[in-house]
């Protein structure tokens, strides 16, 4: 029989974890495949890892990944893919905003051969806040057309793949990591499957307004050299429009004789021009900081407790 492993980056999870629990088990025992849950406590300070814990005594198929600190979604997706024993595999929140239902369907397409994964996205942003939507829907606009990750609008991390994309996840080591260029780079065939916006079930969110813009920033860092380019451009427009200012300033003065006047005009030039400098530098320093983070060549994670053998603890 066929393993299926489901994967579940939890931060601060304690109140949903058991809705979850029981709403995926529900789902579970009517297909008829074998399966284990791997949650990933992603160095929460509540009862997340204790509630976990429970869990795993009561069930041989659930296990445990506890990190030292919280490092993050992207490296719990990443702990509990490279510690996914299963044929098939599947990343899902714990808050139930990627409705367990769908599961049965979802093992049906991958079954009938035709496609390596089956990803989920909201077709409907219901319950959510208008600016935050907007903000998202550009996002997809801008990221699709300057980078070759091809990520679809309303994409959620909840997929069920085939091992060997599976295989090609967990190889793609880079430290900036953001799944959703990652899945899209890797290639295969994928299957969308829309559904409705669902609310969480308990507990709150962790993504704030600032936290969502610097992931958006990330992804298209991440995956682009866009910013880098137009930072060039702007740089040789600029000289261009500036030579020819000198080349008008000095007719002007050998053949009509006077001297220029306007110093707020030069002071405005000056100002704009180091600006757009700044800027550029600042463009260049983020793709520094990121070759500096990927030479220094950290583990994604640390792993302080697991109830599995021979796990991953660290990569
Ligand atoms: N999560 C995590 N580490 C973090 C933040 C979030 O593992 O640092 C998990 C969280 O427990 C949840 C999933 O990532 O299972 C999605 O988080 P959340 O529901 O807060 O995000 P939203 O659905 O609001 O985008
Ligand atoms: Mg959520």
């Amino acid at each position: 029989m066929k393993l299926l492993s489901i994967v579940v980056p939890c931060y601060k999870e304690e109140k949903a974890l058991p809705l979850f629990y029981s709403e995926v088990r529900k789902v579970l025992d009517t297909i008829d495949i074998d399966y284990e849950i791997i949650f990933v406590d992603d160095g929460s300070t509540d009862q997340t890892l204790s509630v976990m814990h429970g869990f795993s005594e009561t069930d041989s198929k659930v296990h445990y990944i506890s990190f030292s600190r919280n490092f993050g979604k992207e490296a719990a997706m990443y702990a509990g893919l490279a510690n996914a024993k299963g044929d098939y595999v599947a990343i899902m929140d714990a808050d139930l905003q990627d409705p367990p239902a769908l599961l049965p369907k979802m093992l049906e397409i991958l079954e009938s051969g035709e496609y390596d994964s089956v990803a989920t996205r909201r077709v409907s942003r219901r319950g959510e806040p208008v600016i935050r939507s907007f903000f998202a829907r550009t996002f997809y606009k801008i990221i699709n057309r300057i980078s070759d990750a091809d990520i679809v609008d309303g994409a959620r991390d909840f997929r069920l793949m085939k091992r060997k994309m599976i295989d090609a996840v967990v190889a793609m080591t880079e430290y900036n990591r953001f799944s959703k260029g990652i899945f899209g780079w890797i290639g295969f065939k994928t299957y969308w499957l829309p559904f409705e916006n669902v609310e969480r079930v308990a507990g709150e969110t962790k993504w704030n307004f600032w936290k969502l813009t610097r992931y958006a920033v990330d992804g298209i860092f991440n995956f682009s050299q866009i910013p880098l380019k137009i930072s060039s451009w702007t740089g040789l427009f600029m000289t261009f429009v500036s030579l020819l200012g000198l080349i008008y300033i000095v007719l002007k003065r050998t053949i009509y004789g006077n001297p220029v006047a306007g110093w707020t005009s030069t002071a405005c030039i000056i100002i704009f021009v180091g600006g757009i400098q700044l800027f550029c530098m600042g463009i260049m320093g983020q793709y520094i900081a990121r070759i500096y983070m990927e030479t220094k060549n950290r583990p994604h994670f640390i792993v302080a407790d697991t109830d599995i053998e021979d796990a991953v603890v660290i990569k």
